[in-house]
């Protein structure tokens, strides 16, 4: 890995952060707060949240053993991959290279960003080629995007291949696992130490049933957690949004079983999905969705909203011909799109 300091816009390096009015008292004890030109009424949410998250850090990282310099929270994921661009990519010079098809938020943000983003297609079963992602970066080339289990193709890459791409390349490869939790590896949150150009993001919005309230994490060396840090809007994540997580970490032991139960509604839907004359193809997932392959997606994909029941239809996405993204629900909601799905046949003919 090239020297940090080498990696970071010379802008951000440079610059001052914000110091918000709470950043100046650290450590002290205080019950009289005249210093954020906050409205003394309309209790709690009168106050600005800590920029810091510390309480919500503190139980996170005891889930996830990490240390709380190596956590980074956002306002989702989407707020850690912009800042990714934001940190490390000069405008118009740097570029980025990502998998294809891949999540589109690494490609929105590289346009918003004004940053070259160059996609290297996966191969055949959407496998990852280490040494073709290589070969797509240059001198300029300062992120690498993998997403493990990948959107929308659901299957995990497993960590040899890339683990390859994070010791070969001196840029930050950033591994988004916000599927992980359905996924049958390791995270890569536990290899932090061993490599320093690694960023791994995760999620609340998925396994944690918490999309609604916009949590996002990352996981990297204290010193690029401390880059996110310094550019980041101080008050980030709400108070409502910090709430509510605590409360989720609470209750892990539920999360673990709606993991476990959408883990098998996913094998059963599959099973009977596999059954449908209109299926042409299930391609192999480790996530909480599957990409399948269809007769007619476009007109499968029309029929089932008529029906009041919403896919994603990936026909258009390279790669991904007549192919609709199906998530996994409850039980009854799998069963509706089963039964739907059964009547096109008989429509059809
Ligand atoms: C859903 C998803 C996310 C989650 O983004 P949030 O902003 O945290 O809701 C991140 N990455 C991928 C690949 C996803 O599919």
């Amino acid at each position: 890995m090239k020297p940090l300091n080498e990696l970071i816009r010379a802008n951000v390096l440079r610059m001052e952060p914000y110091s918000s009015a709470r950043d100046d008292y650290k450590g002290k004890t205080a019950s009289v707060f005249l210093d954020a030109n906050e409205n003394p009424f309309n209790s709690p949410i009168n106050r600005y949240p800590d920029p810091r998250q510390s309480e919500l850090k503190a139980a996170l990282c005891q889930i996830k053993k990490v240390q709380p310099e190596q956590l980074f929270l956002g306002n989702g994921s989407d707020e850690a991959i912009d800042l990714m661009y934001r940190a490390f990519c000069e405008p118009r010079m740097d570029n980025v290279v990502a998998i294809a098809p891949t999540y589109g938020m690494y490609e929105v943000c590289a346009e918003m960003n004004d940053v070259a983003y160059r996609k290297v297609m996966l191969a055949e079963g959407f496998t990852l080629s280490a040494e073709k992602l290589l070969a797509a970066t240059d001198q300029k080339t300062k992120l690498i995007w993998i997403c493990s289990p990948n959107n929308p193709t659901g299957n995990d890459f497993g960590v040899s291949e890339i683990e390859k791409v994070i010791k070969k390349f001196q840029g930050l490869v950033i591994v988004d696992e916000a599927y992980i939790d359905f996924a049958n590896r390791q995270s890569l949150i536990h290899r932090l130490e061993e490599f320093p150009n690694l960023v791994v993001l995760q999620t609340f919005s998925k396994a944690w049933g918490c999309a609604a309230i916009r949590l996002g994490m990352a996981f990297a060396s204290p010193e690029i957690i401390g880059v996110m840090n310094k550019i980041k809007y101080p008050y980030n994540v709400n108070l409502l949004t910090q709430q509510e997580a605590l409360r989720i970490l609470e209750r892990h032991y539920e999360v673990e079983r709606w993991v476990e139960n959408l883990i098998e509604e996913r094998a059963r839907l599959i099973q009977e999905m596999k059954a449908l004359p209109l299926t042409v193809k299930i391609y192999h997932t480790d996530a909480n969705f599957f990409l399948v392959k269809v007769t007619d997606a476009v007109a499968i994909y029309n029929y089932l909203v008529n029906e009041g029941i919403i896919v994603r239809n990936r026909h258009s996405v390279a790669l991904c011909g007549n192919c609709l993204r199906i998530t996994v629900g409850k039980r009854v909601e799998n069963e509706r799109l089963i039964e739907a799905l059964k009547q096109w046949n008989t429509a059809s003919k």
